[in-house]
């Protein structure tokens, strides 16, 4: 089997807030007639990561799909010089996916067998809520885990930027109340995680995270920035609430110190930053050899939900997936599959058909087509 086209799809998503970010699609065609998909979405904007994936199909046409460790390599090694981490490594995850989908279709296998095979029957999610009316609205959908927005850190009059602040007496009192009704609102069987995105201090976020373990979050996600890993570590050493970076680090090398360091208490890549399927189950390996579970970054199409699920089947330190509600997101998400992520009593259902496990719907994606 030969790969003979690589194609790029532009669709419209719901994240439109500072630069319109469609979701980015990508199909790879062979001569045997299988069709393989892939997703290659970040944020913000989508024309340089559909650019670089049009350059980068030079590599991969001609191509034996089935040698996707030599062709991710021939990938990498091509971005060299530009830097293999942020919109280029999107690329190269979209493609990785669309060929893990095209061996899996080729074999009739959904693609968490050719890793290794399932670890569990179903993959636990986590949903986003902003208020705790939201809050007891997925746990009684029946939702396990959700990630409580975290309010603080804006900018005080006058201010034009604040990152990293500090965080004043009154501000943190009604951080910790918010997130105190959060829990109220579910109980304790619930799990709430919450992400502060960076914004502190490493002090102000060691005194956060301090304060927060009454609450008993789940997770602390980017307490301070990912990219300085001594203050990271500074961080997750005094505070007991468990900490995780991982949506702004890519590929095994990006992990690599991290968790070496043991600077945070679990990781979060995204299979679509991080380098695609196998990358990111490298990635685990390297977490499970330091006793760490993942909890994948993934908050975009239902696309990179389903390749995140089968890695997710796979690997044996999983812990929870992020999962946006199809109530909260794009109406038309699911519109775009044959067959979209199922949620059964709370949990993900792992997909049965061979590959990913799901078609593009091309009717939808032309109704939806983002034109910039
Ligand atoms: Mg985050």
């Amino acid at each position: 089997m030969k790969v003979t086209d690589v194609k790029v799809h532009l669709v419209r998503s719901n994240r439109n807030t500072v630069i319109p970010s469609p979701w980015i699609f990508v199909q790879v065609f062979t001569d045997e007639g299988i069709v393989g998909l892939g997703d290659a979405t970040n944020w913000p904007g989508g024309t340089i990561i559909k650019q670089s994936i049009e350059e980068l199909s030079r590599f991969v046409i001609g191509e034996n799909p089935f040698n996707i460790e030599h062709i991710y390599h021939q990938l990498y090694e091509a971005l060299q010089q530009i830097g293999q981490t942020g919109a280029v490594i999107a690329a190269i995850s979209g493609i990785e996916i669309a060929l893990w989908d095209i061996v899996g279709q080729a074999v009739g296998q959904p693609i968490y067998n050719l890793l290794g095979g399932s670890c569990r029957d179903t993959v636990r999610f986590y949903s986003h809520a902003g208020e705790p009316e939201e809050c007891a609205r997925l746990a009684e959908k029946g939702c396990t885990a959700i990630k409580a927005y975290f309010p603080g850190g804006t900018p005080r009059p006058g201010e034009r930027i604040n990152i990293p602040c500090s965080i004043t007496l009154s501000e943190e009192r009604i951080a910790l109340a918010h997130m105190q009704r959060c829990r109220e609102a579910v109980g304790d069987e619930v799990d709430i995680a919450t992400d502060v995105g960076a914004r502190y201090t490493t002090s102000a976020a060691i005194r956060l995270g301090n304060r927060l373990e009454e609450i008993g979050l789940l997770f602390y996600e980017e307490p301070v920035g990912p990219e300085n890993i001594d203050a990271l570590a500074k961080v997750t050493a005094a505070v007991n609430t468990p900490t995780c970076v991982g949506e702004r680090r890519y590929t095994r090398f990006g992990f690599r110190d991290l968790i070496a360091a043991q600077a945070v208490d679990m990781i979060m890549p995204d299979v679509v930053r991080a380098g695609g399927i196998a990358e990111t189950k490298k990635i685990a390996a390297m977490a499970e050899s330091y006793y760490m579970q993942v909890s994948p970054h993934n908050p975009n199409s239902a696309i990179s939900t389903l390749a995140s699920i089968h890695v997710m089947a796979n690997i044996p330190n999983a812990l929870v997936l992020e999962y946006v509600d199809d109530e909260q997101d794009a109406a038309w998400r699911n519109d775009l599959l044959t067959d979209p992520p199922e949620v059964e009593n709370g949990y993900l259902r792992l997909p049965t058909k061979p590959g990913l496990g799901s078609q593009l719907v091309m009717k939808e994606v032309e109704k939806y087509r983002f034109e910039g």
